[in-house]
């Protein structure tokens, strides 16, 4: 009842700004307005990294020289890639390029090349490079292809056409696999593009947003404007993108101590310039906060911005997040992704987590620092209710052809948030946080690449602590565990038996500190038990009387269904030495013994992993009870009667 009302006041809280979109919990993308196209493709993008034909070649450079008119849905232009060849020889040269679109020319070494051949069915551009090409490995080359095209939309919308208040509107998002949907380029989770020219010619009065800084703005003298955006950091593909409509522009600054002010240059819509001047200031406290805790904005030599397009939520394209409303969180959340999946990137969908676990948990210590006036542990309760709804799923994502899987709300966003938030309150504040500040500055990932290992290093030789368990469980595995707390207050300690059982067979056990709060005189302490099996007992030296236990108060734990009993004993009952439990071990039948006096008693087992499969209320001494049909293991059996409790364990064998 508690959780309940707790998650709908939080969806309403959600809710409440229009502008931010839901499905299960809070996404930057909104899987519901997924195209299916993916399908075609389906086995090229397991488990991809890059297209196999693109990965004898080092991308240093793109120029990009597109012409535009929102009103239309096509695109024109011409992209220049300089390339590193990675091997010898090197006959040919291949690009990602949707079917739909058309080559026009190729142009390499001052000569027009005939010999390219547009895979279409395949997405795929193969030049031939033989009679011209006299470069050597480690000799950067280039070659330009100019096209044009209605370009297919996939994933999110890759390439869309669309208006608000009837002002004509296109905009790009390319996660995952739709940058060559609009343009002829190297899909990659491998090789970042070192820096980046996008030049946009597009009819007056339109604007054009995009990555880096705005070098110029050139009238052309032909009602057309060409805006050159200039970007001088390694940027991934996916990140790379354009959006095109009358804009209004306005500017916040972040302070840095020490440092030039960071420009965070908006571009939004006239008729919501009046609320996003109101509402996104709050990036320049969100920014400051960041700053603080994960290192100095990466792109603080350029620019942050946003850019106002039709979608149903955000996109963090690298220097300029594309945003569907200008809710605190929908900021918060693409702003971190510029440390957390634009500085380090996924090095594959898998790792998905590792920018939406990042940026969604990173939203929530927004709200736990202040900067929102939201509670904190509504955030957190609401995030298990979502993680907890269903008793399966991982957050690793084995099918990466599945595009809604990936960007999972309930998985890679917000269970991944809560991975972050557990591995917090099992290394410590401390380690944690510095744990995470190496990744991100690490030379090796940082403007470059991870995978999942890369973070779980960092962690490991932070805090001293191995966490191949805990990432097997939580990360690969799946499910939550549910917890049965027994507890007996004493005079000045309290005694705990802690059960558990997992809502998914894929794992049987989760090793966790577990939080419990006692509390009695107006005193209260927090207790770490650290759980390593079910069953397990606990004794407390207390400063005073225990008079309430509280599971998890403070929402450290995904758990859910968690029960608290108080019983009134301390030691074993008068009655235990007249209890028997026999044969143990035992393959058939278990026969139980007890006191002929005891009144209404009440016979329990529970499982290995703690849960409960037998629950029954004899009326005589004894109780015979089938284990037939459980697998071997050693399980708990518990006779109540009244307020007097006893447990025994016994073994199955077979
Ligand atoms: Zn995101």
């Amino acid at each position: 009842m508690y959780r309940t009302l707790l998650f709908s006041i939080l969806l309403l809280l959600f809710f409440l700004p229009a502008t931010a979109q839901q499905t299960d919990g809070w996404v930057c993308k909104d899987t519901r307005r997924l195209a299916e196209a993916e399908a075609g493709h389906a086995q090229s993008l397991l488990n991809f990294r890059s297209s196999a034909f693109t990965e004898n070649y080092d991308i240093t450079y793109q120029r990009m020289e597109w012409t535009v008119d929102p009103a239309t849905r096509y695109i024109s232009g011409t992209v220049t890639t300089y390339f590193e060849p990675l091997t010898q020889p090197f006959p040919s040269i291949a690009f990602d390029m949707a079917g739909e679109l058309d080559v026009l020319a190729v142009r390499y070494r001052g000569n027009e090349l005939s010999t390219f051949s547009h895979l279409k069915a395949e997405d795929r551009l193969e030049i031939l490079l033989e009679p011209f090409f006299q470069g050597n490995p480690g000799q950067i080359d280039s070659i330009s292809v100019q096209y044009e095209g209605v370009p297919p939309t996939t994933g999110f919308g890759s390439f869309v056409q669309s208006s608000h208040q009837g002002i004509p509107i296109i905009w790009t998002l390319s996660e995952p696999y739709g940058a060559k949907d609009w343009w002829p380029c190297k899909m990659s989770l491998n090789d970042k593009i070192d820096s980046i020219d996008v030049q946009v010619t597009t009819p007056l009065p339109y604007r054009v947003a995009s990555n880096g800084l705005l070098a110029a703005e050139i009238p052309n003298g032909d009602s057309t404007t060409t805006f050159h955006w200039r970007h001088r950091h390694p940027i991934v593909t996916y990140l790379i993108a354009i959006a095109v409509t009358e804009y209004e522009v306005f500017s916040d600054f972040v302070p840095v101590p020490d440092g030039p002010d960071i420009e965070v240059l908006n571009y939004v819509y006239a008729e919501d310039l009046d609320e996003a001047i109101s509402r996104l200031d709050a990036t320049v406290g969100i920014m400051e906060f960041f700053n603080q805790r994960f290192g100095l904005y990466p792109f603080a030599d350029e620019k942050y911005g946003h850019a106002q397009f039709g979608f149903g939520g955000g996109m963090e394209h690298q220097t300029m997040s594309f945003m569907g409303g200008f809710s605190h969180s929908l900021q918060a959340h693409e702003l971190a992704h510029q440390w957390f999946g634009d500085k380090v990137t996924l090095g594959s969908w898998q790792d998905i987590w590792l920018n939406e676990g990042f940026a969604t948990y990173l939203d929530g210590l927004t709200y736990e620092a202040g900067l929102y006036p939201t509670d904190w542990r509504s955030w957190l309760a609401g995030k298990i209710a979502s993680v907890t709804s269903r008793p399966d799923g991982s957050v690793f994502v084995y099918d990466t052809t599945n595009v809604a899987r990936i960007f999972s709300g309930r998985l890679s966003y917000n269970k991944g948030a809560m991975l972050l938030h557990m591995l917090r309150w099992k290394l410590g504040d401390d380690d944690f946080f510095q744990a995470v500040r190496n990744y991100v500055d690490d030379p090796a990932l940082a403007f470059g690449f991870a995978r999942t290992a890369d973070l779980q290093r960092h962690l490991e030789a932070q805090s001293g602590q191995k966490l191949d368990e805990f990432f097997n469980d939580w990360l690969y595995n799946e499910g939550y565990p549910s917890y049965t707390l027994q507890w007996t207050a004493g005079s000045d300690q309290v005694e705990l038996t802690l059960f558990q059982q997992t809502s998914h067979p894929s794992v049987d056990f989760f090793e966790m500190p577990v939080p419990i709060r006692v509390s009695g005189q107006g005193q209260d302490t927090l207790l770490r038990l650290d759980h390593t099996r079910s069953g397990q007992q606990f004794v407390a030296d207390l400063s005073f009387q225990p008079e309430a236990v509280q599971f998890d108060p403070d929402y450290r734990l995904i758990s859910r269904d968690n029960v608290v009993e108080q019983v009134t004993r301390i030691g074993e009952p008068g009655w235990a030495s007249a209890v028997r439990l026999y044969p143990n071990p035992v393959r058939s039948s278990l026969q139980v013994d007890w006191p002929e006096q005891l009144e209404d008693p009440v016979v329990q087992i529970f499982s290995p992993a703690g849960g409960q499969i037998r629950h029954l209320a004899p009326n005589r001494s004894p109780a015979v009870i089938s284990v037939r049909d459980l697998p071997a293991g050693l399980y708990w059996l518990t006779i109540r009667s009244g307020r007097t409790r006893l447990s025994r364990s016994f073994a199955v064998i077979r």
